[in-house]
């Protein structure tokens, strides 16, 4: 009996072994030597269909909290790991804030909304990352550079050679364990630039509930988004 093959698209180089990877958008691409003929990258593929599929499982159930969010009355946006919905108001002192349960945006900001809320998550994080880098820094014995917000690629984090620290403006969607996981886990890199056992055991010291922090970023981190 043949088991059903998962659609693939082959991507030949100039490289030396074959990787199969899943795409970001769910698809499937085999990254190929330019000597493996088609038949050949068919029987691998045959061979780990067990494995694509399984991993084509989890990258479903790893984006099944993603969302499409809408800028109109009611529609729920996160922050520190809770929703609120978004109340569209005619006139307020601030294009958007955070109220009684509620986001409260100006209308004629709708168009803009998008940019609105990254504004509000960026100063909001700031002050509040700093405050907690500042608070770990001492029982790591680390000392970070300039504390920065931004939008950054794939990544919740991240840390230069010089020991600055950048923090994408989405951490402030997570509770505040989970950004406190993304805090320590970014200034261990300070200590241990890779993820080593040495690295996740100063973690551990810290943190030594940070399995479940991680965790719960992994399975909400799709739905963190605008
Ligand atoms: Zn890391």
């Amino acid at each position: 009996m043949s088991s059903k093959l998962p659609a693939y698209t082959i991507k030949r180089s100039k490289r030396k072994t074959l990787s199969i990877y899943i795409e970001r958008d769910g698809t499937v691409s085999v990254l190929a030597p330019e000597h493996n003929t088609d038949t050949e990258i068919e029987t691998i593929v045959t061979q780990k269909s067990y494995q694509i599929y399984k991993h084509l499982a989890e990258h479903v159930e790893l984006n099944a909290t993603r969302t499409q969010r809408e800028i109109a009355n009611g529609e729920s946006f996160l922050y520190l790991g809770r929703n609120y919905r978004l109340q569209l108001v005619k006139d307020q002192d601030v294009p958007l804030k955070l109220k009684d349960g509620h986001f409260y945006l100006m209308n004629t900001l709708k168009d803009e909304a998008q940019e609105v809320f990254k504004t509000f998550y960026r100063e909001k994080a700031l002050p509040r990352i700093t405050s907690r880098v500042e608070y770990y820094k001492g029982q790591m014995g680390v000392t970070p550079g300039t504390i920065r917000v931004m939008e950054l690629h794939n990544r919740w984090a991240s840390c230069s050679r010089k020991g600055d620290l950048n923090f994408h403006w989405k951490c402030l969607m997570a509770p505040l364990t989970v950004i406190d996981y993304i805090i320590v886990h970014e200034m261990a890199h300070l200590i241990h630039e890779n993820h080593s056992e040495a690295f996740w055991n100063v973690v551990d010291k810290i943190l030594p509930d940070y399995r479940e922090r991680k965790s719960w970023l992994k399975f909400n981190g799709a739905g963190m988004d605008l």
